[in-house]
């Protein structure tokens, strides 16, 4: 009775979206596709005040100048987003000097400077229609932690791609809550991301996949479902091949 119950309520929640769209029901992204999936920010060449940097990463980037402290952290934040496999989006970083907070330019840059910001940097994507045509980020020259610089930016980068504030996965980037400051993203930032720049791939056969399908839901409560599902449909697919084996 409780797996039945349980199960309801996993199949009638396949419209449920656990991370959130930037633009809401516009669903706008980046104007990129699967054959042009190339996006660079372009890089102000100031680097932001940037401590504890011995501490980052068990101070494997310590040695760096300033500036290529400040790259790398810029490409660090982007890497968990270009590594999600079942997505095109591939993300760069360069030193440009046209980066500029320029909502019209069509440059996607990331600047450092005088700001009143509360916050150590916040994105201002600019969307037409469909599609993310500009998303500037900035960075106050006050800076922070390089642990923390590094996880702001790839939240800000998140809502360049095209996500929203996550509040229901503790685990998401794009999230308020999450306390780890680790540069890993959160399931639900995948799938935002998935859904956004999906491989044209997804949704070939796989292993496993012959033992119900739960199109829609999110990777969580798919991840719940396949764990819930597996004693059960397991046996079941043994019995079946069993019943109809090829006779000798
Ligand atoms: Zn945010």
């Amino acid at each position: 009775m409780v797996l039945i119950f349980i199960l309801a309520i996993l199949f009638s929640s396949t419209d449920l979206q656990a991370f959130v769209l930037l633009s809401g029901p516009t669903e706008a992204r980046m104007d990129v596709t699967e054959e042009n999936p190339r996006i660079v920010f372009e890089l102000s060449l100031n680097p932001p005040s940037i401590k504890e940097k011995d501490e980052f990463l068990d101070g494997a980037y310590a040695d760096l100048s300033d500036e290529d402290f400040w790259l790398t952290l810029v490409q660090l934040a982007i890497r968990p987003w270009n590594d999600v496999a079942d997505s095109y989006l591939e993300m760069d970083v360069a030193f440009s000097d046209y980066a500029t907070l320029d909502k019209e330019d069509r440059i996607f840059s990331i600047v450092v400077g005088k700001t009143n910001l509360t916050t150590s940097a916040y994105a201002a994507p600019g969307i037409e229609g469909k599609t993310i045509v500009d998303c500037d980020i900035a960075v106050s020259e006050r800076g922070a932690t390089a642990r923390s610089l590094a996880f702001t930016l790839m939240h800000e980068i998140g809502h360049c791609l095209g996500l929203g504030h996550n509040h229901s996965d503790y685990s998401a980037v794009m999230g308020y809550a999450r306390t780890d400051r680790s540069l890993n993203l959160g399931l639900d930032d995948e799938a935002g991301l998935i859904y956004l720049y999906p491989l044209s791939t997804i949704g070939e056969p796989q292993e496993l996949a012959g033992c119900g399908v739960i199109s829609g839901s999110t990777p969580n409560s798919t991840t719940l479902a396949l764990v819930l599902l597996t004693p059960i449909c397991l046996p079941l697919t043994r019995r079946l091949r069993e019943k109809f084996k090829p006779r000798a």
